[in-house]
């Protein structure tokens, strides 16, 4: 939701406050939705040859399980984190927290598609680091966050820092405060409405 804000308030406003729901390609995120059941099921221990894959989610859980973030002692898996930031909740629900034997923890999200343009800024790293910050015991060693691309097996880990750390913690309280201002928003047009599902009803 705040990775949506922060693109467009418009947008925002349609799909949250309106509750306009935008069509999804059901291929793509039937391909998501099956690689994360089958990495559930793995880190949880249970049995996945009853998984039938197809030739594309086949390769791309081959890069998955391949990865040496995938294969570290599993934390948590499909598990809903939340904090308080300046007097509001956040939250979300991570893919999976691994750590390895050093205390070094690392929150797993796997990209069926691209990994964000700069990962370090988006609302999705931002929100999990805080969250999985306050949940961890505090003798952690290290909080990263961990994107693997499972198309192309590229990974960009963004380590947790107390710069960071009041940084995200600034940037989460002013986006909250812009959203509670929020009313019907002006439109402007840019270039991602080329791409926007709701470039038709925006007028
Ligand atoms: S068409 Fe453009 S202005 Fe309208 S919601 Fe989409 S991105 Fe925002």
């Amino acid at each position: 939701m705040l990775n949506t804000f922060h693109e467009c308030p418009v947008k925002y406003f349609f799909k949250y406050v309106r509750n306009i729901q935008a069509p999804v390609l059901e291929n793509t995120f039937l391909v998501g939705k099956n690689i994360h059941a089958i990495a559930a099921y793995y880190l949880k221990g249970q049995d996945i040859s009853m998984f039938e894959l197809s030739e594309k989610e086949r390769l791309m859980w081959d890069i998955l399980v391949k990865s040496e973030y995938f294969n570290l002692k599993t934390v948590r898996v499909e598990s809903t984190v939340a904090a308080q930031i300046a007097g509001s909740w956040i939250g979300g629900r991570l893919d999976a927290l691994v750590k390895n034997d050093n205390n070094d923890y690392f929150i797993l999200d796997y990209k069926t598609g691209q990994i964000p343009k700069n990962p370090e800024e988006n609302f999705q790293t931002i929100v999990y680091l805080l969250c999985c910050d306050k949940l961890l015991p505090s003798e952690y060693n290290s909080l990263n966050f961990t994107y693997i691309s499972v198309k192309t097996g590229d990974v960009r880990n963004i380590k947790f820092t107390e710069i960071l750390k009041k940084e995200y913690e600034e940037k989460v309280t002013r986006i909250i405060e812009d959203i509670k201002r929020l009313h019907e928003p002006a439109i402007k047009r840019t270039e991602l409405c080329k791409l926007c599902p709701y470039s038709k009803i925006c007028v």
